[in-house]
């Protein structure tokens, strides 16, 4: 309790005029360093790579155990959707990257994955130079452009990885390595608890003890007496974990005013997405009661938004997952901000399968990541495509060190879950 308190009046520190002043320009000098980084030496190296061929693979990856995210509408295919994308350059050298659309979490669909990408980003891509990762997005982002902030960011990070893989193995380099940042390590997992009653709780804690997992992640909302009652059973159950709890967007603020202070009670570190993402003034209030930190996910897509509801002083921290920032390049200028100002970086995901689990696992691994990661690919998905596929040991996964992304795809698996 005490460490979140401390944690509670360093974050609240970095809020003053001076100090977010300091942030902006920090943020600005982010985006300058990585506009450099990723225009210049490498690239250098091969002045005429270009981007030869982009094939999509649209795939459902089969599931284990329910999560509320992947019941779909009746009649709809079960599985994980996924668009898996592979991008060759000129010199033949292939980078894999995967969008990873779930309809109930936000609104990129598999179908609109697909043709996004073959009919709008496909045309704009093809030609340009791979390790113009700056060009890439603003040409993608002019084909399909902003609504509230980027558009189809998932949809777009498929290629952002993709391009990511693709250079780090012409250059012969890991991402943390292109990044100056510590390579390899080891990302410690939490385990996803999503409940229908409450009497399944003990039973979903064991299943993730038994397999290692110290650390457990929470789904709440609509309903705070369920909510706490869950938490309570855990906090019971695995006294020293991190548990934290996402609303997904689904409290109201009066809920979310009343439910706040009694988790921190209960000892429930963090309280991610409370609110819908567009109830700014909402956010601002919770911030301001202090109960525990506020932590924002669906809402925060471009590294603009990030500095604005810093500005605005909406959050504590940010769930960060590469898929919903349209990819790396933008999920690592988020992450640089929001070290800069002194606030949470939470390692998060979509329930990625392997190639996105690629990506999110460099990003965290590169960037010291100090909580337990909600990487719940393989805890629910059955199936992989890769060589070696991920598998976690003590609820850890290592951070892959090879070139690019780190991983070996085998085609003919992609080729077995492609979606008729
Ligand atoms: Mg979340």
């Amino acid at each position: 309790m005490k460490a979140k308190m401390d944690r509670g009046a360093s974050v609240n520190r970095a809020h003053s005029r001076r100090e977010f002043f300091q942030v902006a320009a920090a943020g600005a000098l982010v985006a300058s360093a990585v506009r450099r980084a990723s225009a210049a030496a490498p690239g250098e190296q091969n002045p005429g790579l270009k981007i030869e061929k982009i094939e999509i693979f649209p795939v459902r990856y089969p599931t284990i155990g329910y999560f509320k995210f992947f019941e779909g509408p009746p009649g709809t295919p079960p599985g994980r959707p996924a668009v898996i994308v592979k991008v060759t350059a000129t010199d033949g050298t292939v980078g894999w990257g995967e969008s990873v659309p779930i309809p109930k979490w936000s609104y990129e669909t598999l179908e609109s994955a697909a043709s996004t990408i073959e009919n709008y980003l496909k045309p704009v891509l093809i030609g340009r130079a791979p390790f113009d990762l700056v060009g890439a997005h603003e040409a993608m982002n002019a084909a399909i452009a902003p609504s509230f902030s980027t558009g189809a960011p998932i949809t777009k990070s498929g290629i952002d990885m993709a391009l990511h893989d693709l250079t780090g193995k012409a250059c012969g380099l890991s991402l943390a390595q292109r990044w100056g940042c510590p390579s390899g390590g080891k990302i410690t997992l939490s385990w996803t608890l999503n409940p229908r009653t409450l009497d399944e709780t003990e039973k979903l804690i064991e299943e993730g003890w038994d397999r290692g997992y110290r650390n457990f992640n929470v789904k709440v909302a609509p309903d705070p007496k369920f909510d706490l009652e869950l938490c309570g059973i855990v906090k019971k159950r695995v006294p020293e974990g991190f548990l934290w709890a996402d609303a997904n967007g689904g409290y109201d603020l009066a809920t979310a005013l009343k439910a706040a202070p009694k988790l921190a009670d209960i000892g429930v570190p963090v309280l991610e997405q409370p609110l819908p993402s567009n109830r700014l003034t909402g956010y601002r209030e919770l911030k301001k009661q202090g109960a525990l930190p506020i932590i924002m996910d669906e809402g925060v897509i471009s590294p603009a938004d990030l500095i604005e509801f810093i500005r605005l002083d909406l959050l504590d921290g940010v769930a960060m997952k590469p898929a919903r920032c349209g990819g790396l390049l933008g999920a690592r200028r988020q992450v640089e901000i929001l070290k800069d100002a002194g606030l949470m970086f939470l390692g998060s995901g979509l329930t990625d399968p392997d190639v996105s689990l690629a990506a999110s696992l460099a990003l965290y691994g590169a960037y010291g990541l100090r909580f337990p990661a909600a990487l719940n690919g393989p805890q629910f998905l059955a199936k992989s495509v890769l060589t070696k596929p991920f598998t976690p040991v003590n609820g850890q996964l290592d951070v892959p060190t090879k070139p690019g992304l780190g991983i070996e795809v085998d085609e003919e698996k992609v080729k077995a879950l492609m979606v008729q």
